[in-house]
């Protein structure tokens, strides 16, 4: 079994051979959970209902938040794109994919290397056009569920962590976690 300072070790320099902007450890306890989160997806967010990894589709969150509350401690990455215009879907679009590689591109390098783990995202980019609610997900395996499913208020997080989710101009921060 290894130490937590040996987990912490691996994450960093498995994160580190991304091009990931800033990143932060911390303890479980300090990530700050909300069941309000799903309602800002019910009523903002286009994915809601479209997306196997967002909701309603990837389960209940109490019980989504219950699995994060196993784990001791967290590394929060993001990533940084400057786009032509960041109110532009498409263009925000291929950066959230981007994003999305980095985050499954770590989590197969630590499946390597560390026991146990779990990680979120921004929500799956993997296909064009998710499969869902019509027919089942295509990529199971490789599908990282966003964090807002599982009731994590990032922006508070980021904040709290002191990592910076504005750049200003048209720019655009993305966030993932990984909880081990
Ligand atoms: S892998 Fe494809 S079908 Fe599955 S959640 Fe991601 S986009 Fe949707």
């Amino acid at each position: 079994m290894k130490t937590e300072q040996e987990q912490k070790e691996i994450v960093e320099s498995a994160a580190l051979s991304y091009p990931i902007c800033e990143y932060c450890f911390g303890d479980t306890t300090q990530i700050p959970f909300s069941d309000k989160v799903r309602y800002i997806c019910e009523t903002d967010c286009e994915r809601y209902r479209y997306s196997w990894a967002c909701p309603p589709y990837c389960g209940d969150i109490h019980e989504n938040i219950d699995k994060c509350r196993q784990y001791q401690n967290f590394f929060l990455f993001s990533t940084v794109v400057e786009v032509a215009n960041a109110w532009d879907k498409e263009v925000c679009l291929r950066a959230k994919s981007g994003h999305e590689e980095i985050s499954r591109n770590l989590r197969e390098k630590l499946k390597e290397k560390l026991e146990d783990f779990y990680m979120l995202s921004t929500g799956c980019t993997i296909c064009e056009k998710c499969a869902c609610p019509d027919e089942p997900c295509r990529h199971p395996e490789e599908r990282l569920s966003s964090m807002e499913s599982h009731g994590i208020v990032i922006i508070q997080l980021a904040d709290e962590m002191g990592l910076c989710y504005n750049y200003g101009g048209d720019t655009i921060v993305y966030f993932s976690l990984v909880l081990f």
